[in-house]
């Protein structure tokens, strides 16, 4: 199915219903805790990355599996087109989140028909695929089909984010070679590299060894550090921090730097890397102040107009 209009961003990649529990703390192996609320949102790295792009404005698309569509109604109702492949072989995918009352959060997601998305399903999008600004794709589909998207997009011309999460240890070397943007947090940057990320300097030092692989730019994110920014094109790494705010819940925070990213990388393409991941650390710090994941996406209207 055509995805009909030109698009700003399209994202090839996952939704999922997300199941949240607030708990005081995060249960230890074999615990049974009470917790204070629960609410089922609408999730997946993919749809809360393509929903950040378009609540900035982003003329976004969505390309996912799914097994009922009319699970997917905040994709229509935030005026991303949408090509749902529906699947009666899997359900549609699931994470259960717990967050505590720190904000910290711990999940498990069951991909379900997220990975039977194929690269079959993407000959029918090459089109717009290949008009679009900015593609982007994680790892909660096969990777197949996400490296597949990549490679269609980079023969077009079209930018590409690609946001290896969640991480794996072995990730196909072309990857890298497509990605214009590789970006990752602490915890994948870790296990990609094999060495240790918790501080800003130990972040420049992976994200060297990252960028030595193949891509234009890494950008690792450091939660209420930041970030850092690494370019094939310079050799100094930039440090961008974020400003100080309480936390009330990070979950996809990461999702909302980098659907930030997405839109301005498609609007202002001529903005530097460095300005666009300053203006993504504003757009993810608003995020991580409400409870929930795509409910805590800023929009436009309620950002300041210096992000525009
Ligand atoms: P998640 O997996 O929860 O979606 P992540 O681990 O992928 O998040 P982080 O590195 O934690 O991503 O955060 C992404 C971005 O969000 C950071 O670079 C920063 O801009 C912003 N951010 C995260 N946590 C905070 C915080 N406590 N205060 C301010 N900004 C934050």
């Amino acid at each position: 199915m055509p995805l009909g209009k030109a698009l700003d961003v399209i994202v090839v990649g996952s939704c999922m219903t997300d199941l949240v529990s607030q708990a005081p703390r995060l249960p230890k192996a074999g615990e049974t805790i009470h917790g204070h609320k629960f609410f089922i949102g609408f999730g997946g790295k993919g749809a809360n990355q393509c929903v950040q792009a378009a609540r900035l404005g982003a003329e976004s698309a969505m390309v996912c599996k799914v097994n009922h569509k009319s699970q997917w109604l905040t994709i229509v109702t935030s005026s991303i087109s949408s090509t749902f492949y529906q699947t009666s072989n899997a359900a549609t995918g699931a994470a259960s989140i717990i967050v505590n009352d720190a904000g910290e959060n711990a999940i498990v997601i069951v991909a379900g028909a997220n990975m039977l998305l194929n690269t079959e399903d993407l000959k029918d999008i090459q089109a717009s695929l290949s008009r679009a600004k900015v593609l982007v794709c994680q790892l909660e589909i096969s990777p197949q089909t996400s490296l597949k998207a990549m490679c269609m997009a980079q023969e077009s011309g079209v930018k590409t984010i690609f946001n290896p999460a969640p991480a794996i240890e072995f990730l196909d070397e072309e990857f890298y070679k497509v990605s214009d943007v590789f970006c990752c947090n602490e915890s994948e940057a870790e296990l990609l590299t094999g060495c240790p990320v918790s501080t800003v300097d130990e972040a420049e030092h992976a994200g060297q060894n990252l960028l030595a692989r193949g891509c234009g730019a890494v950008i690792i994110t450091l939660g209420p550090q930041g970030c850092v920014v690494l370019q094939a094109k310079e050799s100094t790494s930039k440090h961008i921090p974020t400003e100080a705010v309480k936390a009330v819940d990070t979950t996809g925070a990461g999702d909302s730097f980098i659907g930030a990213l997405a839109f301005y990388m498609a609007y202002y393409p001529t903005v530097p890397l460095e300005e666009m991941a300053r203006r993504a650390n504003r757009v993810a710090a608003v995020s991580v102040q409400t409870m929930g994941t795509q409910i805590s996406f800023p929009f436009k209207k309620h950002l300041p107009s210096a992000l525009f």
